[in-house]
């Protein structure tokens, strides 16, 4: 999303840089173009404003060169006149002899002097204007060369030239503006595209937000609210929904299927423990047949626990499987798992202790799930635990729960694997077969979460491998809070046990 976003803004800053690059550029060609327009009028003014003061200085005085002093130059009441003109002006006779300048261009050096000059007597037509390069520090000059037809046969032509970069000041500080002025635009516009790419994609993050809160497959009744703008939110947020309803579909036929399954696989299972368990008690059974029939019984068993905890899950994922909650003390409950306890612990070597309050500890809550719960907690914890170990099982109070820790000195749980020993089919280390020294579905915990978040509750692990495990399951007292979106936390912990 960020990227997104990010990426939107570059594009729109860059298309603005663009933008502006090209307006700015244009512009300045433009301005450009029109200083020299206004240059151009400029001297032509001047050359024709020389040229009539020449021609009807000869129509009056008849004669207006002298030959007086070096060499031919301009009659000096006449020539006078055109020193006050702010640009170079060289007036030349038909030769190409400077006649008169004008008092800037006394100022240049003899050979940008003799390079407007040697352009003066060159004229060959009425005018003729164009750019010369002088080289620093004049640069280039733009410069109007017009022949004087009426101001007798001394006079040829004159010259009128500017420098280029005292004009090209307009265009130039358009220039300086602009890149000052561009970083500010674009920065703005980065600012504005970011806001608005944000703005735009604020109804995407509410989208995203809503699917993540589907978290699982009970969780898929949920439908995303549709804008009522009618644009591609709206669209996505219906194909979003219509995903929804499909999965919400495939996942009941899935749970139903499961469901089904279950329970058409109990009957036959009773049918062949019971068939089973007649053959061991008959007489004059072989032992090694005995001995087949007991491995038999002992995998039908599994397979009967088996089926019974997919049913479990299989109705809590259909929502069919309600709790029958009762208030009542949950320490005759936990008495009565720690005594069961007591009895899986002696026979596998294992020391089990239980700690539970002296005042009765009222909640209501579904008494045949939690019984269920913690012996899984407590089998697992024997199970995992070698000969000589011990498992601690706990009840306490806290403000707003009730907190039941089952705590064993076992074989632990590796860091990378207690993200998953809450999911279905989940056996730590694949080489214990389920018929092994430690058989198991790898259903146990899932049905444990399942029963813990059922009643709002929430359970977590720590555990540290050859050192135990903790297992801990929260209850809130208040049964308003219950839901099944609780999450499970795993956790390693430093030093337990
Ligand atoms: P299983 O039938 O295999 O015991 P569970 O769902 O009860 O299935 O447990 C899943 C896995 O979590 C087990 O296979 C085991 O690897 C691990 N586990 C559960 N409880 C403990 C424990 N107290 N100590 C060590 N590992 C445990």
């Amino acid at each position: 999303m960020t990227t997104i976003r990010r990426r939107l803004t570059i594009w729109y800053t860059v298309a603005l840089g663009v933008t502006v690059l090209a307006f700015g550029t244009l512009l300045y060609l433009e301005r450009r173009a029109s200083s020299l327009r206004e240059l151009d009028q400029r001297l032509l003014l001047e050359a024709d404003l020389a040229d009539r003061w020449l021609s009807e200085s000869y129509s009056v005085l008849g004669r207006i060169v002298t030959t007086a002093g070096s060499g031919p130059a301009l009659d000096p009441g006449i020539s006078a006149y055109l020193d006050a003109v702010r640009d170079y002006l060289i007036v030349a006779d038909t030769a190409g002899q400077v006649l008169a300048l004008s008092d800037l261009t006394r100022e240049l050096d003899a050979a940008d002097l003799q390079a407007l000059t040697a352009e003066v007597d060159t004229v060959r037509t009425a005018k003729r204007s164009g750019n010369l390069d002088l080289g620093p520090p004049l640069g280039t000059v733009r410069y109007l060369a017009v022949r004087v037809e009426r101001a007798g046969p001394e006079v040829g032509a004159i010259l009128v030239a500017t420098s280029l970069s005292r004009v090209a000041f307009g265009p130039a500080s358009l220039l300086r503006s602009m890149l000052l002025i561009a970083p500010v635009i674009l920065a703005g516009a980065a600012v504005v595209g970011y806001w608005l790419a944000g703005t735009s994609l604020k109804p995407v993050e509410g989208i995203m937000d809503e699917v993540d809160a589907i978290s699982d497959g009970r969780s898929l009744h949920r439908r995303l609210a549709v804008p009522m703008s009618g644009d591609e939110m709206a669209r996505l947020a219906l194909t979003v929904n219509g995903m929804l309803a499909r999965l919400e579909q495939s996942f009941a036929s899935l749970h139903r299927f499961t469901a089904d399954a279950s329970h058409e696989l109990k009957t036959p299972l009773m049918v062949l423990r019971a068939g089973v368990e007649r053959a061991l008690i008959h007489p004059g059974v072989p032992a090694e047949i005995l001995q087949s029939l007991d491995e038999t019984l002992a995998q039908i068993n599994q397979m009967s626990e088996m089926v019974e905890n997919l049913l479990t899950l299989a109705r809590a994922d259909e929502g069919r499987a309600p709790l029958a909650v009762e208030e009542g003390d949950l320490r005759d409950l936990i008495g009565d798992v720690a005594e069961t306890a007591g009895m899986l612990g002696e026979s596998a070597g294992i020391t089990v202790t239980s700690r539970i309050p002296e005042t009765p500890v009222r909640v209501a809550v579904d008494r045949h799930r939690i019984r269920e719960m913690l012996l899984n907690l407590v089998t697992n914890a024997i199970k995992y635990t070698p000969q000589g170990g011990t498992v601690g099982l706990r009840l306490a109070e806290e403000d707003s729960a009730v907190v039941f820790t089952v705590a064993d000195t076992g074989i632990g749980i590796a860091p990378g694997d207690l993200p998953h020993i809450f999911e279905r089919f989940w056996r730590a280390d694949p080489a214990r077969s389920r018929t092994g020294a430690r058989p198991g579905t790898g259903l146990g915990l899932a049905i444990t979460k399942w029963i813990a978040e059922a009643h709002g509750g929430s359970i977590t692990v720590q555990s540290r491998p050859g050192r135990g495990s903790l297992f801990t399951v929260r209850l809130p007292r208040e049964p308003g809070h219950r839901s099944s979106g609780a999450a499970i936390r795993a956790e390693e912990v430093s030093a337990h046990a």
